[in-house]
């Protein structure tokens, strides 16, 4: 696939949506990073701003790299500027709601009947999504993991309704262009990877709640005893507690399973806006720099 001019938007500038207009910047794409408000906008970009420059500090990038990447993204608060886009990739909230308008309104402004309009989201069924557009054949899950210009990881989900060109296109992009491995799954609630990822974080949350071990301790069992790099809660808070307990929501809402139920202990977390690295604290706190 011919990547030097691929014309790709990005919905969201949070913590996916900077890391997905990065790598697809990073790789030669044309890229416009659209936000709800000037002042996330700006966090978007600070966010991009930064992570280039610990590129570039570990010699992942030169100085060329890092002002040429730069150069490729276009900021903008107005939607309408994506209607020439060849792809879309949808990283707000993890809101049913917000997302059904956001597609929506993208299936009137974006024209090419065979762009890809992709949702990021990790829980919600693509289904759902497409059904908000009068196009759902275009409309497909793109799972991109955090860090995304680190983790080589994307999920590619199909509804019943994706026509096999878009997904097609659509793995051929993150596999050609952006250098990921693809692997596909059904359009079910979680995937596969929050399928198995989500329960674990919660019973480590129970855990934690329930007075059986401190938080340290949970961790250092799963990266000491199980070689994981990260433990559960630590990891929790990488996600971003909301973003936890969205997903949990959204798979109860979809299995009715005790075990993806979020306990009350993460509710009162992100009601409290300890939402975790992104808010400063969560489980730990990153406000100092021993965390
Ligand atoms: P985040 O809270 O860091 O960022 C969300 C961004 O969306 C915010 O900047 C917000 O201003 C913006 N936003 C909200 N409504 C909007 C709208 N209508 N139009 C444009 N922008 C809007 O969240 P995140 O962690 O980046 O997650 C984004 C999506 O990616 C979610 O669907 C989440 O489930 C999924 N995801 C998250 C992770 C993770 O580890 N955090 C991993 C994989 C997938």
């Amino acid at each position: 696939m011919n990547n030097t001019s691929t014309r790709v938007g990005v919905i969201g500038a949070g913590l996916m949506g900077s890391g997905i207009a990065e790598v697809c910047a990073r790789n030669g794409c044309e890229v416009i990073s659209y936000e709800i408000s000037p002042d996330a906008l700006d966090a978007g970009r600070h966010r991009i701003e930064s992570s280039l420059q610990r590129a570039l500090t570990k010699n992942k990038i030169s100085d060329d790299e890092l002002a040429e990447t730069l150069a490729r993204i276009r900021y903008t608060g107005d939607l309408d500027e994506l209607h020439d886009r060849e792809f879309v990739f949808e990283a707000i909230v993890e809101s049913e709601p917000e997302k059904l308008d956001v597609f929506a309104r993208l299936d009137k402004v974006v024209s090419d009947p065979n762009a890809v309009l992709a949702s990021n989201t990790s829980s919600i069924p693509i289904m759902k999504l497409a059904m908000a557009t009068a196009n759902p054949e275009r409309v497909v899950g793109v799972h991109y993991f955090n860090p995304v210009p680190v983790l080589p990881l994307v999920e590619l989900v199909s509804s019943l309704l994706t026509s096999e060109a878009t997904a097609s296109k659509a793995g051929a992009f993150a596999a050609d262009v952006l250098g990921k491995t693809v692997i596909r799954s059904q359009d079910r609630a979680g995937f596969i990877v929050n399928a198995l990822l989500i329960p674990y974080i919660l019973s480590a949350v129970r855990l934690l709640d329930s007075g059986f071990a401190s938080a340290e301790d949970i961790d250092n069992g799963m990266v000491l005893g199980c070689a994981h790099p990260m433990g559960p809660l630590r990891l929790a808070d990488l996600i971003g507690l909301d973003t936890v307990q969205a997903i949990a929501e959204a798979m109860y809402e979809e299995f009715k399973e005790q075990l993806y139920y979020a306990p009350p202990f993460l509710l009162r977390m992100v009601e409290a806006g300890l939402l975790g690295r992104k808010t400063g604290r969560g489980f730990y706190d990153y406000r100092s720099k021993a965390a």
